[in-house]
């Protein structure tokens, strides 16, 4: 089951999934079913709002019951908001916190029981943003170390189920999300995205070298992972200078 799976990195894992022979589930606040039918083989698309329980709770009995179980779990929804810390609104804190922190903890929460009968794996996407804080991103920063830190007690808690839980933190992937961003960042800084993007990280990455990760930390190939972050930046990171 793949959460915000109808486009971008959640799109490309669905599909790359699909091509390791797994039966996927996408549940998406919007577009789940038109991807379903897109992706094929048996793909099921499920409406689901990370933020309210009732529509997790469901959308996990649906994904569980039609696709005879839940090995992998992949927390992949998320928004991001630019804007100084500062003059983030409440309003846009609270969004932040509730799709990134809280709707990953709420689909893990509900999804246990089924993946501990299967002894799977869990993928959480979290962001380089969450190993360390980007200017404008400030309270997505938060989130995103805090899906790291969760994903860390993932792992403890679930090793004796034989359940892994990993995350990926990505630079910046050509998505939405980047594009979006791309306007607010030459608003408030007057600068360049794309500019700064190839100062920083050389070129933008691909969902589907995101998805190969994924794929790999969901396989048993992954199987000494458990509890570790892993970034996919072109070495973005290492920058110093
Ligand atoms: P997109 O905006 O393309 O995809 C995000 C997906 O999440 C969309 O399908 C979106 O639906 C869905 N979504 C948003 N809110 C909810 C919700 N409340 N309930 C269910 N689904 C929801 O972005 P990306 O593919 O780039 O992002 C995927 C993940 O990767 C995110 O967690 C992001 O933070 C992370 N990431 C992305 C990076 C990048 O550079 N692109 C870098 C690092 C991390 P809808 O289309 O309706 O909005």
């Amino acid at each position: 089951m793949i959460t915000g799976g109808h486009r971008g990195i959640g799109r490309a894992i669905a599909e790359a999934f699909t091509a390791a022979g797994a039966r996927v589930a996408i549940a998406d606040i919007e577009g789940a079913d038109t991807a379903a039918g897109e992706i094929g083989r048996g793909t099921i698309g499920i409406s689901c709002d990370v933020r309210s329980s009732t529509s997790v709770a469901a959308a996990v009995a649906r994904a569980t019951t039609e696709l005879g179980g839940l090995d992998i779990l992949v927390n992949n929804a998320g928004i991001a908001v630019l804007s100084p810390l500062h003059e983030l609104s409440e309003e846009d804190f609270d969004s932040l916190v509730s799709v990134n922190l809280r709707g990953t903890w709420l689909v893990y929460k509900h999804a246990v029981p089924a993946l501990i009968n299967g002894g799977g794996a869990i993928v959480n996407i979290a962001s380089l943003a969450g190993m360390a804080a980007f200017p404008l991103l400030g309270a997505y920063s938060g989130t995103k170390g805090g899906i790291v830190r969760l994903t860390e007690a993932m792992a403890l808690e679930l090793r004796e189920y034989g359940v892994r839980a990993n995350a990926i933190c990505p630079g910046f992937i050509d998505t939405n999300m980047v594009q979006g961003s791309s306007d607010a960042f030459a608003t408030i800084t007057g600068g360049s995205f794309e500019q700064m993007v190839t100062a920083v990280q050389g070129r933008l990455g691909t969902p589907g070298e995101i998805a190969s990760l994924a794929t790999y930390l969901a396989s048993d190939s992954a199987s000494l992972l458990n509890g570790v972050a892993i970034i996919a930046d072109c070495g973005m990171n290492l920058h110093r200078v």
